[in-house]
């Protein structure tokens, strides 16, 4: 039986999908049968068909809603008409849509509105009404299958009972719900309630088992004249039931309500999509089996017909959580990425110490180096300024330095010190005779023959040409007299070769003279050296102390 007939071509002459530019207006009737949860499931179906076809709502569709509910459905009719005709003045309409039977009875009822452009009608189940101007797009319930639907679901009911209300539309309904029920009539009692109380609904479902079940009409009015939304009777009457309620329309499958076959709102928004986009109109796809999956297993229903569409069904873990498991995945990538960045960023900045520390080192090392360098120059320096370069012995300004430091000492500690000025005889002799090379080497000769014969706290220093001076801490004049004898005789053993084989031979003149107190050192030098004086002017090769002559050699 198709329930849902199409009286008229539907679909203008466009085939092809919506053109750019079509644009539908829409009049919602939000009368007394339409609650938000129709709108809801007519929006739904609307936007999945158009999002199908990729058309977006925006800017061709033009919705507009009669609030009969509030407003009384004359006074929200009759404020429509120059509300229309003001608003779409500018706008050329391709189609209008009237959806339910408010909305349809003011279009038909305005026939000059929007001259010429085609009407599209959705009658909910009105036999006794038919547009005269435009097409009808006629929902009937298909009561055959949603009694079916309850005999194959729940075959132990024996009883169904209908509620429904006084209403002209839910009488006419009730004029085709008595005639499918007769073809079940040999196995299942009905029972017609559309004349009482909520109230008393309410006890009446509380008081069955599940040898029974419900089958609730869009009911609204009870017989006190009390009006309430169907959804909101529905919910009630889900809460008292001890039997399962079945349904006629979508919009009353509701937690609590089994369903059954139903007509779908959802699928009415897609037809009216399908009009908005010029495509041809399905009409067989208008009802359709919609459960609750938690109250369907509440009572322990079996048989869903294939196809049903279960509502409120837990999802697997990937729908009830995809969203949580792509962040928390996410949030894991970004994080590996920065502690990637991270541990680069540090790995690069542990690279850079380390460049930056050896580089250090070596600026450390080159600074060692170079003080090291320097060190030594001036130790070379030092050396140098204080050495005598042909013997390698102290100089003159080291000696007398160190005669200060010492004649110091010897003040402060009452020791004695003496000094020695030794002077080769004849030296100018050497040089002329043999060659300065050979006066060179008695130099030096006299030099090493000074520094062996010493005691270590003894010093030697070559004081200018071949004159000495030794320096003897400690030592009285005695001592340094007979240290003086053994130097000169050591000295006149010298032989030094010449040219030829000739064996050269020098002596030595020595002065010797010992601190006093208050001496300084110039003062002790000249007296060794006068001492010396005497020697040469006695004849050379001799010790000579300071006040009188010590020794003379053969
Ligand atoms: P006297 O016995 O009085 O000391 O006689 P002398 O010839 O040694 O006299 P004097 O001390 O005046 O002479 C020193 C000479 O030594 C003068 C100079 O030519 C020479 N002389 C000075 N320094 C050096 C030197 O480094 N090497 C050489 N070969 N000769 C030098
Ligand atoms: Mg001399
Ligand atoms: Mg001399």
């Amino acid at each position: 039986m198709l329930l849902l007939a199409w009286l008229a071509a539907v679909a203008p002459a466009s085939a092809s999908g919506a053109p750019p530019g079509r644009q539908v207006l829409v009049l919602y009737s939000l009368g007394a049968d339409s609650a938000s949860i129709w709108q809801q499931l007519l929006h739904k179906g609307l936007e999945e068909e158009l999002a199908r076809n990729a058309w977006t709502t925006a800017p061709g569709i033009f919705e507009e809603r009669f609030d009969g509910a509030r407003l009384g459905e004359d006074a929200a009719a009759a404020a429509m008409a120059p509300y229309l005709r003001a608003k779409y003045a500018d706008v050329k309409l391709d189609a209008i849509i009237a959806e339910n039977q408010l909305a349809n009875r003011f279009l038909a009822a305005h026939p000059d509105l929007f001259p010429g452009v085609p009407r599209h009608y959705v009658n909910h189940g009105r036999r006794d009404w038919q547009p005269d101007d435009g097409s009808s797009l006629e929902v009937l319930p298909d009561f055959v299958r949603s009694l079916g639907v309850i005999t194959q679901m729940a075959p132990a009911v024996k009883r169904i009972v209908v509620i429904g209300d006084q209403t002209r539309r839910v009488q006419q309904w009730l004029v085709s719900l008595r005639a499918a029920a007769s073809l079940y009539r040999h196995r299942i009692v009905f029972e017609y309630h559309d004349r009482a109380t909520f109230a008393e609904l309410e006890r009446l479902v509380g008081s069955l088992d599940r040898t029974s079940a419900v089958f609730l009409l869009p009911t609204g009015l009870d017989s006190t004249g009390a009006l309430i939304t169907p959804p909101t009777l529905a919910r009630r009457l889900a809460a008292a039931s001890n039997a399962p309620i079945f349904t006629s329309l979508q919009s009353l499958v509701l937690p609590g309500i089994v369903g059954g076959y139903v007509v779908s709102g959802e699928s009415i928004g897609r037809i009216i999509a399908r009009i908005m986009l010029g495509q041809p109109v399905d009409t067989a796809k208008v009802q359709g089996y919609y459960f609750d999956y938690p109250t369907v297993r509440r009572f322990g229903l079996g048989a869903v017909p294939s196809g049903a569409i279960l509502l409120n069904r837990p999802g697997n873990i990937w729908d009830l959580y995809g969203w949580q498991i792509i962040a928390g995945l996410t949030l894991i990538v970004v994080e590996g990425v920065l502690i990637t960045a991270l541990f680069v960023a540090l790995r690069d900045r542990r690279r850079t110490l380390a460049v930056l520390n050896d580089e250090r080192n070596s600026l450390e090392d080159r600074v060692l180096q170079r003080t090291l360098e320097l060190l030594m120059a001036n130790t070379k320096l030092e050396q140098l300024a204080t050495t005598d370069p042909l013997t390698g012995i102290a100089n003159r300004r080291k000696m007398t330095d160190t005669i200060g430091a010492e004649l110091e000492r010897a003040a402060r500690f009452g020791h004695p010190l003496s000094v020695l000025m030794v002077d080769i005889d004849y030296f100018k002799r050497i040089n002329d005779t043999f060659g300065h090379e050979v006066g060179d080497r008695a130099i030096v000769a006299m030099a090493r023959l000074l520094t062996a014969s010493l005691r270590t706290i003894d010093t030697a220093a070559r004081f200018g040409g071949e004159e000495f001076v030794v320096l003897m801490p400690e030592t009285d004049e005695d001592v340094a007299t007979i240290a003086a004898e053994r130097l000169r005789e050591a000295a006149s053993a010298i032989r030094l070769a010449g040219e030829d084989g000739v064996q050269v031979a020098l002596t030595v003149t020595i002065g010797v003279a010992s601190a006093r107190p208050d001496d300084t050192p110039s003062a002790l030098m000249v007296r060794a050296d006068k001492a010396l004086y005497r020697g040469k002017k006695d004849g050379r090769n001799r010790v000579v102390r300071d006040g009188c002559v010590a020794a003379r050699a053969g």
